[in-house]
């Protein structure tokens, strides 16, 4: 069972699709049928109520989202993008069809963006800052955003695995100019596939419609306020559109669910010297979808999750920076890893294994316990489900703590 929303999918999707099908209605664009609501649209406008956002626009998946987000945002060739070494592949695949150069910055002990390396690394190329809530936590928007606005960077935060988390307050995916999100069936609530973008700003959400549809304006009209753009077709579907939907209600019960799971997992397991939990930056906020240990010495890391049948953090794959041979190939240059790239090095990046020690180190140390997220490329083979039973939880509990009690005890 991949992720939370999943283990939710019911009658109320069911109900939805059939309302699809006894139309054939199956794109959002009822073109001779003008009269009702598509589920796409509904999907929209419940999404900009829920997280408070001015504008959503529904596309295929979060890798569409997140580059109608940079399209969005006006990111393209001669810009550098700066992101995590540690995040799922699309983040940076995205940023490479832009156009622009991804330079990949350290993460800290909360296994997001660390703001001081951020900031090192901005250049007069640098356009934006891409934020990118990992495991279901937010990163440091504060000083993130403080960093953007002294360097009139851009942020876009890619909420892909963090769906219904907020920071401070207020929901994930609306502190940046344009939030990304996945409905992929690891990720919080799901469609199957499927993604969306969040903006308050009216210039982006014009854009962002247009890259999506195009280059229509919002709402498909002709003409309308705003730059001419070519677009692609990265539309939701009707029948994702109708499971989003349904899914989107249930948000607050899966994450209820997760936050309590993760707190009686949490419970179980004494704490030691040597081992503590992984930073996070508003834990009122976070999906709980993932329980992240930090060890002292990655040996001891690698012991408990040898013990567990787990790896530790730096063992998932494509989700670490030196486990993605794109990027070797894109320091290279030829061939080029894009099919729109021109031949040729990328200049000034290093992408090689090593040349982020800190995000080395930090993923040599960190083991998760999957609390509705388990996903083997995440490092997350190990832990619980949201429809686990008290007694597995407690088992969880007592198989972690053994083994950290073993390596440490
Ligand atoms: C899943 C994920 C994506 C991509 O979402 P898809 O819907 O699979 O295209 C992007 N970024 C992060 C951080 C993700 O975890």
């Amino acid at each position: 069972m991949p992720g939370p929303g999943y283990a939710y999918l019911g009658d109320e999707e069911r109900k939805n699709v059939e309302e699809v099908l006894d139309k054939w209605e199956l794109t959002r664009h009822t073109y001779d049928k003008p009269d009702g609501t598509p589920f796409v649209r509904r999907f929209e406008l419940a999404a900009q109520e829920t997280f408070g956002a001015q504008h959503a626009v529904a596309v295929n998946s979060g890798t569409s989202a997140l580059l109608t987000a940079l399209a969005a945002a006006g990111v393209g060739p001669g810009h550098e993008v700066i992101v995590p070494a540690y995040t799922f592949i699309a983040s940076i695949g995205s940023i490479v069809y832009s156009g622009a150069t991804p330079v990949l910055a350290e993460i800290d002990e909360s296994l997001t963006l660390d703001p001081a390396d951020v900031e090192a690394r901005i250049t007069p190329r640098t356009r934006a800052i891409m934020a990118v809530h990992m495991l279901g936590a937010p990163c440091d928007l504060t000083a993130l955003r403080d960093i953007a606005q002294r360097h009139d960077l851009v942020v876009i935060e890619d909420v892909a695995q963090a769906c219904g988390g907020s920071y401070q307050g207020r929901a994930l995916g609306t502190h940046g100019a344009v939030g990304a999100f996945s409905l992929n069936p690891f990720k919080v609530i799901t469609s199957g596939e499927g993604g969306f973008i969040l903006t308050d700003d009216p210039v982006l959400y014009q854009r962002g419609y247009a890259f999506q549809d195009q280059g229509w304006f919002p709402g498909r009209t002709e003409t309308g306020e705003g730059e001419i753009l070519f677009g692609l077709n990265l539309r939701m579907p009707e029948l994702a559109g109708a499971v989003a939907c349904a899914q989107l209600d249930k948000l607050a019960t899966v994450l209820k669910r997760t936050r309590e799971m993760k707190q009686w997992v949490a419970q179980g397991i004494a704490m030691r010297d040597g081992v503590r939990r992984r930073v996070l930056h508003d834990p009122a906020g976070e999906c709980a979808t993932l329980l992240v240990y930090v060890f002292d010495r990655a040996e001891d890391a690698q012991a408990v999750a040898t013990a567990l049948n787990s790896k530790t953090m730096i063992d998932s794959g494509r989700h670490y920076y030196a486990n993605m041979p794109q990027l070797a190939a894109l320091a290279e240059g030829n061939p080029p890893p894009s099919p729109f790239r021109a031949p040729g090095p990328v200049s000034g990046q290093d992408y090689r294994r090593g040349s982020l020690p800190a995000t080395d180190d930090c993923l040599a140390r960190s083991v998760a316990i999957s609390i509705g997220v388990s996903d083997r490329y995440l490092g997350a083979g190990f832990g619980v489900t949201v429809s686990s039973s008290d007694a597995d939880v407690q088992r969880v509990a007592e198989e972690f703590s053994a083994a950290v009690d073993g390596v440490l005890g």
